[in-house]
């Protein structure tokens, strides 16, 4: 028999009868003679509620019981699912991460796996059961307490079961059809693709499009496991995410990916000499506060201006830190913006081939959007602009790059 893992997202579970129709769903496949483990999600906002309420008790939850609180979402759907599944006859059990065998490191709210002991679960598939598994958390070697692998985790989960389960591909099923050529509620001509490569989905997936959590597809190429993204609600193909040599190289962008969570930084009258990047950043690392692009001027008398963009959520710890840093170095400001966003085009085709940079530039010029920092991989093109213009951004760079097409 073939063990198959399906995911099902927060919106596929966020009702009691949505729960019957993922319900419904697992017992086709159970029915088609598979064995199967599904991975849940929590209903709905129920992680953002969780949040919410933490933060309504105290500005500084603690971080352990923090994981614990978020972790009660998904056992609240799994355990409905399985009920929904026995209340149809079928022999379903729900499992926690811990049970499931989720083995993580102590680094709450964003734990990394860092090993699978699937043998409960092999247990239960073998006396015939359906296994639900409780997506997003895991549990620590030393203390076996409860961890979450951060927003968006659930994915990572399915993909981690189905490599130690030996499944032939992770199926995702989640509120749209596939993997697209953008946000498809935000630019509603964006196209589905029919599949994708891993290194193109992890540049996707970090800056900014939900589909998929960046580390699930990590685990995917690391392990060569193919994950299909598909609709919960439809019978639709989705999209393959796959490292299969048959991908065609097209000269071409693939996908416009974007992201509204962006605060930029900026530090005015810094001295240009050795050690003060080393400086201002290292603090930053040590308070567990993740840097995206930096950019540095070239230097005026040797006195330059650093900028960096961080997650919103992290811009009041961040400024705490730098702040004193700027006083200490003798830099002249230190200044915040909260109101950023990204835009990114990616795609393999870009590489080694000139125009693609000039052609978004161009594109987000003649729409009047200031572009106020630029980074770049050998794949992706990503502009820093104003968070109010990014809707417009990706409208327009879908046009020129012709992905309606
Ligand atoms: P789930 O709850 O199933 O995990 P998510 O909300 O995490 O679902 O991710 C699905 C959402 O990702 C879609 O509703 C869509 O708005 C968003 N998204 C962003 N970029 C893309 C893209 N390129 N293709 C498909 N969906 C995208
Ligand atoms: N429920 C978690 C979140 O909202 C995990 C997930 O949905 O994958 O982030
Ligand atoms: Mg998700």
């Amino acid at each position: 028999m073939a063990i198959v893992v399906q995911k099902y997202g927060g919106s596929s579970v966020g009702d009691a009868e949505k729960i019957k129709n993922v319900a419904r769903r697992i017992a086709k496949a159970k029915g088609e003679g598979n064995e199967v483990v599904a991975v849940v999600s929590a209903m709905g906002d129920t992680t953002d509620e969780l949040v919410e309420l933490a933060y309504s008790v105290t500005d500084q939850p603690s971080e352990r019981e923090f994981d614990v609180l978020l972790s009660t979402g998904e056992i609240v759907s799994s355990t409905l699912l399985a009920m929904a599944l026995r209340a149809m006859g079928y022999e379903a059990i729900s499992l926690s991460g811990a049970q499931a065998g989720i083995r993580t490191d102590a680094a709450y709210s964003r734990a990394r796996i860092v090993g699978v002991d699937p043998e409960r679960i092999v247990k239960e598939l073998d006396k015939g059961r359906i296994v639900i598994v409780a997506g997003f958390q895991g549990v620590t070697e030393e203390e076996m307490d409860t961890t979450t692998l951060g927003r968006g985790g659930s994915d990572t989960t399915a993909v981690a079961l189905a490599v130690s389960l030996g499944a032939e591909v992770c199926q995702i099923y989640t509120d749209v059809e596939g993997v697209y050529t953008a946000d498809p509620r935000l630019v509603p001509e964006a196209k589905k693709l029919d599949e994708i490569g891993y290194e193109e989905m992890l540049e996707l997936a970090s800056y900014g499009a939900k589909v998929m959590h960046p580390r699930a597809v990590e685990l995917g190429e690391l392990f060569n496991m193919p994950i299909m993204v598909a609709s919960s609600f439809t019978d639709s193909p989705g999209t393959l995410i796959h490292g299969g040599e048959a991908m065609e190289v097209r000269n071409k962008v693939t996908s416009i990916a974007h992201d509204l969570d962006v605060a930029k930084i900026t530090m005015v009258g810094v001295p240009d000499r050795p050690g003060i990047a080393a400086a201002v950043f290292e603090p930053l690392a040590k308070a567990n506060i993740s840097i995206d692009t930096i950019v540095q001027n070239a230097s005026i008398k040797n006195i330059t201006d650093l900028t960096f963009t961080v997650a919103k959520s992290q811009l009041g710890k961040a400024m705490e830190v730098v702040k004193p840093i700027a006083r200490s170095i003798g830099a002249a400001d230190c200044s915040s913006d909260a109101g950023m966003g990204k835009v990114s085009i990616i795609g393999t085709g870009m590489q080694n081939t000139p125009g693609f940079a000039a052609r978004m530039f161009s594109a987000l010029s003649e729409k009047g959007i200031n572009i106020q920092l630029i980074s770049t991989s050998e794949i992706r093109i990503t502009c820093i602009i104003d968070e109010d213009r990014v809707k417009d951004a990706v409208k327009a760079l879908h046009r020129a790059f012709e992905l309606e097409e």
